[in-house]
């Protein structure tokens, strides 16, 4: 067998589905990540991006990039714990853990590699983490590096949760470490992790919580700090991570929490230590879109006006949109290729959305994933809103 035997089978999937003329990937964009973006000759309006807020494109944010940049210059050529950290970073760290409630907080150069560094260095041997079956790729990543026992959970089964904490006392580990790491907004489905039941079994079984906010800063709870926010659990969540990728307009990631915590990460988590800092461009965009999300709740306002307009409106055409709790609002389809075809069909009839197929969903439960935008007009959802309802005829599945 030669190793590259597999390359050769994904490929020949590949031609068939590009023979088709549904190849849905790495599509061209050559314009800003705005509601309407440019591919090819079509402007589309984007219902497939993470720009919860709309600040990749802001005046102040780019402005704090450009100014960032002709001080610092375009990288910062090695590591935070050598050469790498500029008082910039610091800055950022300083105003995430006061934004959060946290005593001190760690930057990435992105989330995977925050999740990577944060778990692989947690989790030692004799230690135990307890997973969401449908926990990001990158938690996921993170637990295979480190080298605690894994249990995996079905998705927001408490009760499922429970038994497995329950057995692992029974068989003698209950003196064992435990983290439980979640979502606290499902990146594909749009559901919230049920952090009060999490919280009340970490606290019952003595286990820690990590909780991944990519997709609920920002958005969730009164001032924008996510879900733990929303759900009122913000001091018995133990870490915090999130991203730069989604509504603080840039790319990063961090993890926040105890000092001495985050002080151990800081020197032993070797996505940090042997990668180079996040560029200054990058960081001063992140503080600026952070002053920003604390400074306008109107756009969180908009944001979930909009949100709660295409649920309502897409749930009317008769389209299945699972659990969704938050701007990311799947459409059930059903199996990959028809997900690949209904890409095709949107994108002809003027629309952005992406394609999520197994092995990210179950076989059989393939969905467009449309997220929104703060900034999308109601014209351009009442778009799009045409798009669905003609495609989603036309395929038969509404
Ligand atoms: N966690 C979750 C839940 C995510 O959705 C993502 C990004 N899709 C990440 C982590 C990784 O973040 P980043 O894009 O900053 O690498």
């Amino acid at each position: 067998m030669d190793i590259f035997q597999k390359c050769r089978d994904s490929a020949s999937y590949y031609a068939q589905v590009r023979n088709e003329g549904i190849y849905p990937y790495y599509r061209t964009i050559s314009s800003g990540q705005d509601p309407v973006v440019t591919v090819g000759n079509d402007e589309l309006v984007m219902l497939g991006s993470n720009n919860y807020l709309g600040l990749t494109n802001h005046p102040e944010v780019k402005e704090a990039a450009t100014v960032a940049l002709a001080i610092y210059g375009t990288g910062c050529a090695g590591s935070r714990l050598l050469n790498g950290t500029l008082d910039l970073h610091l800055e950022l760290e300083g105003r995430l853990a006061a934004f959060l409630g946290r005593e001190d907080a760690l930057v990435f150069s992105t989330g995977f590699q925050a999740n990577l560094g944060v778990l692989s260095c947690l989790l030692g041997r004799s230690d135990m983490v307890f997973l969401d079956a449908l926990d990001h790729a990158s938690i996921i990543d993170g637990c295979r590096l480190g080298f605690a026992r894994r249990y995996k959970y079905r998705h927001n089964d408490m009760a499922d949760l429970e038994k497995r904490l329950e057995n692992t006392c029974n068989t003698g580990n209950d003196d064992k470490a435990k983290l439980i790491v979640v979502d606290g907004v499902f990146s594909m489905e749009g559901d919230l992790a049920d952090l009060p039941s999490l919280v009340r079994l970490k606290n019952q079984y003595g286990a820690r919580l990590m909780v991944d906010d990519a997709h609920g800063l920002g958005v969730f709870g009164t001032h924008g700090r996510g879900s733990a926010e929303h759900f009122g659990v913000e001091n018995e969540v133990d870490l915090l991570m999130g991203t730069f990728s989604k509504s603080l307009a840039t790319v990063g990631g961090f993890i926040c929490g105890d000092a001495v915590i985050i002080d151990y990460i800081r020197h032993e988590a070797r996505a940090a230590i042997f990668s180079a800092a996040p560029p200054p461009p990058s960081v001063a965009a992140a503080i600026k879109a952070l002053e920003i999300v604390e400074r306008e709740p109107e756009r969180r306002k908009q944001l979930w006006e909009n949100t709660e307009f295409m649920r309502r409106e897409l749930t009317g055409l008769g389209y299945d949109t699972g659990g969704s709790q938050s701007p990311v609002i799947p459409l059930v389809i059903g199996e990959d290729l028809d997900a690949f075809k209904m890409t095709a069909k949107l994108q002809q009839a003027g629309v952005f959305a992406n394609p999520v197929v197994s092995p990210a969903v179950p076989p059989g439960r393939s969905m467009m994933r449309t997220s929104y935008m703060a900034t999308h007009t109601m014209e351009q959802l009442e778009r799009s809103l045409e798009a669905f309802a003609s495609v989603g005829r036309e395929m038969g599945i509404i």
